[in-house]
Parts: C-alpha cells; sequence; structure tokens
C-alpha cells in the first residue's frame, strides 16, 4: 500500500520524503498544489526509493503534474527533478538565480510577483525572498497560505550562511513575508499557523543573536570567526559550534554591511 498525499490547506496536499537534509530535520515537504493537473513544489529526495513514494502517491491521487515548482537549488529540494521530468515531461519553474546552481534545465524562469494559476482557478503569487538562497521562492495565495520553502522551518532551524546566503537579505525576506501571510507550509515539519507571530519570531531570534555577536565581539576585541564562537553561541551545545561558525560569520558580514564593524580580511573589529 503506497502512500497517501495528505491535504493541509485547502487545495494542498504533502508528503514528507527522507531526504540528505541539515539534521534534525530528516524530511523535506513535497507540497502538491491543485486537484488534477498539479504543481508539484519540491519533488525533494534524490533517493530512489523516497522518488518512489512520490510518484506512486501522484499516481494513487490521479494526479498528473503540469509543473515543477522549485523554492531553491539545494539538494534536498531539487533531488527528484530529472526523475519527474523523465517520467512526466512537465517544465521545471524556478527564479533565475536557482536555474544558474542547479545541473538542468528550468523552462520557465519565475520572477517576484508573478502570478501562477492552478487547476482550480486559484491564484497564487511568486514571492522572492533571497537569504538563505539567492533564488529563493516562496509562493502565495490571496488568503496568505504561503509554501514557505526554506525561509522559516517546522522542525530544526534555517542556516543562513556566507557563501551563497545573505542575513540582511534573510531579514528584509523575513519582514516582507509578514505583511499579507496566514499559514506557513514550509520545507520541513509541520504547518506553522499564525504566519505573523512565526515570522517575528524568526527576526527576534536573528537579531538577539547579531546582539549577541556585538557584545561577544566589543569584549574580545579584534576577532577571528573561531575565537567568537564560544563567546556568540555559549549557549548552544558544542557539537552545533561548526554551524554556528557560519551563521556567526552572516551575522558578521551584516554587521559590516551595516557600517558597525570593520574586516580586515583576517579579523573583524567594532568600530564604536
Ligand atoms: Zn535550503
Amino acid at each position: 500500500m503506497s502512500d497517501v498525499l495528505v491535504e493541509v490547506a485547502t487545495g494542498v496536499r504533502v508528503i514528507a520524503l527522507e531526504t540528505p537534509t541539515l539534521p534534525p530535520a530528516t524530511h523535506t515537504n513535497a507540497y502538491v498544489i491543485g486537484e488534477r493537473d498539479v504543481i508539484v513544489v519540491e519533488p525533494a529526495s534524490p533517493r530512489r526509493r523516497e522518488q518512489a513514494r512520490l510518484f506512486d502517491a501522484l499516481e494513487d491521487a490521479e494526479c498528473r503534474v503540469r509543473a515543477i515548482y522549485l523554492t531553491h537549488h539545494h539538494i534536498d529540494h531539487i533531488g527528484a527533478v530529472e526523475a519527474l521530468v523523465a517520467r512526466t515531461g512537465a517544465p521545471v519553474w524556478a527564479h533565475a538565480e536557482t536555474a544558474s546552481r542547479v545541473p538542468f534545465a528550468i523552462d520557465r524562469v519565475l520572477a517576484e510577483g508573478e502570478r501562477i494559476e492552478d487547476d482550480t482557478g486559484r491564484a497564487w503569487a511568486a514571492l522572492h525572498t533571497p537569504g538563505h538562497a539567492p533564488g529563493h521562492l516562496c509562493l502565495r495565495d490571496a488568503e496568505g497560505t504561503v509554501i514557505a520553502g526554506d525561509m522559516v522551518a517546522g522542525v530544526g532551524t534555517i542556516l543562513v550562511e556566507p557563501s551563497e546566503g545573505s542575513m540582511s537579505q534573510y531579514l528584509a525576506s523575513l519582514r516582507r513575508m509578514a505583511d499579507g501571510s496566514r499559514l506557513l507550509l514550509p520545507s520541513h515539519g509541520p504547518a506553522l499557523p499564525d504566519a505573523s507571530a512565526v515570522l517575528d519570531h524568526y527576526v527576534r531570534h536573528r537579531l538577539g543573536r547579531e546582539d549577541k555577536v556585538r557584545t561577544a565581539l566589543r569584549a574580545s576585541g579584534p576577532s577571528t570567526v573561531a575565537g567568537l564562537v564560544p563567546i556568540a553561541y555559549a549557549d548552544a551545545p558544542m557539537h552545533v559550534w561548526p554551524l554556528a561558525a557560519l551563521s556567526l560569520e552572516a551575522h558578521l558580514v551584516k554587521l559590516v554591511e551595516d557600517g558597525e564593524v570593520v574586516f580586515d580580511g583576517e579579523r573583524y573589529r567594532t568600530l564604536s
């Protein structure tokens, strides 16, 4: 007996697929929008067995895949794209910044505000929300139901790493999403009702950490990222420090952009 697609919001069904994602999360949600000619958001898993679960569930629900929508380019989101394209011939939709980072063709490049209609006539809009990834796209309907990708998580945390992410952009995107969102459907974990409270919490949490980074830097004088982690993340268990170092660097980059901190190529120091 194969898995079923579970309705999480009106006209939105989900199946959680096991993926190589950031612990403690273990699964990525593949969302199915519409009734019969559906849009699949994130054919997530690179693992054959999980791909088969998705394909069987779509088949059992008698869904034809009209399009594949990508929130961003990470492997735990795009793992089954090529397999699903081979099976259905469906076009792949994504932002230009995602198109330049994936090993397959994007058939429709989506920009901010682009309108998408599902087969029930319901309108969705693409929301460009960079920060976690440059081409991150949410999808929101008129009632404020949001396919939120990796902007927020029901399980685990969202990593903003300096190599391809931006803390300033991430914060700006969270703030922008708060206006007009009601229900967040994240890529990892359960649905998050009360969108504005969740988004507000995420912003406050990041600003709280930024404050810890600022205080740590003031206290220790000119420092490297590695030197600041034990101070700014003293409240976090040591096994998360390697990831914390990435996040901390993203905070420092933002403080440099804000003109509060300077970086000499090796050490950061506060200007005040
Ligand atoms: Zn991601």
